[in-house]
């Protein structure tokens, strides 16, 4: 199999603020496996604050021992990559993905026995502004899922201008942008604009104040149910989170691909948890793979191709908030000739 790396840098349509910073780009890189005469794509977003660059990224791949002559073997060649980003290891688990359904004719999703459609609505994000332009977005965008990105300041304001700007479903993430006391006020008083979940509102690793936050919300009655995104990485992270939250949020540049995010939704349910199949600024390559999984999920936030205007490859069809996988073999996906 042959391994290579190349720069994909994707232009956001407006410049998407969340509670850890501003950008107007993202630096992924697309991965690609060739492999008798077929050819696999995989991606890796580099994500600020995992400390990932579009060079990290491509120095890890480009270091990579020869992967073997043998795409079946996923669990072999994915079990020796060598420690380091999981965004780089997650793009070479979704190229053998690819590969894979490729040689065999099918759709990942088929291969997964999994049924394609109907699946979940997705949302689209707002990122953070001043509360008027935010629910200027949402009335423009007339989405019928909206996930707004709320820092430390203005949350009920923003909220609260958005709940009068529209009807639709809103969920809400803070990015670990609250402490416990205010994620218990802020959420208390956010339970009247009827949100359907709240992710990540405390920082990452401190189980101890999600369980004290889930008991004092239940001892005054408000049923927003609590996701976790930034604590959770991976399928081991999971159980410390069993009775602290409602549920996790899967995504393949978190688990390092595929197989990984497959363990992570498995012991998700196991533990009673409920799963929001989610993705970070990637391309159709990237999008389409994580979709593969939807009909696993209870929620999609799968927006990443409607945030960026130019999408190098064509794969998940979107018509409004509902989701469409492709049909072709492996991912699906193919690069739009320029
Ligand atoms: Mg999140």
């Amino acid at each position: 199999m042959k391994l290579s790396v190349q720069p994909m840098t994707l232009n956001l349509k407006t410049t998407f603020r969340v509670s850890h910073g501003a950008s107007d780009q993202r630096h992924n890189v697309l991965v690609v496996i060739e492999h008798n005469g077929l050819v696999g794509y995989g991606e890796a977003a580099a994500v600020f604050y995992y400390g990932d660059t579009q060079e990290s990224l491509s120095a890890y791949i480009n270091a990579l021992p020869p992967l073997g002559e043998d795409p079946f073997l996923l669990e072999e060649v994915l079990n020796s990559l060598p420690p380091g980003p999981h965004a780089a290891q997650a793009a070479v688990d979704i190229a053998l993905h690819d590969l894979w359904g490729k040689m065999l004719g099918q759709p990942l999703y088929r291969l997964f026995g999994l049924k394609p459609a109907p699946l979940h609505q997705t949302s689209f994000t707002i990122g953070i502004d001043t509360p008027e332009v935010m629910a200027q977005r949402v009335k423009e965008s007339n989405y019928p899922v909206i996930k707004v990105k709320l820092g430390p300041d203005d949350a009920e304001a923003t909220v609260a201008a958005i709940r009068q700007a529209t009807n639709a479903r809103l969920r809400v993430d803070a990015n670990a942008a609250w402490t416990p006391e205010q994620a218990l006020e802020l959420i208390t008083r956010l339970s009247q604009y009827h949100l359907e979940l709240i992710e990540q509102p405390l920082p990452a690793g401190d189980v101890e104040s999600y369980l004290w936050l889930r008991g004092q919300l239940r001892a005054r009655g408000v049923p927003t149910p609590i996701f976790v995104d930034e604590s959770v990485k991976t399928s081991h992270d999971v159980a410390a989170y069993a009775g602290a939250v409602d549920g996790v949020v899967v995504k393949l540049m978190k688990t390092g691909g595929l197989r990984e995010a497959l363990r992570t939704i498995h012991t998700a349910r196991a533990n009673g948890m409920k799963i929001m199949l989610s993705c970070m600024i990637e391309s159709s390559v990237g999008v389409t793979a994580a979709a593969h999984l939807a009909p696993l999920c209870d929620h999609l936030d799968l927006d990443g191709p409607l945030l960026i205007g130019n999408d190098p490859f064509s794969g998940i069809r979107y018509d409004g908030a509902n989701l469409f996988l492709p049909e072709g073999p492996g991912l699906g996906v193919l690069p739009i000739s320029k």
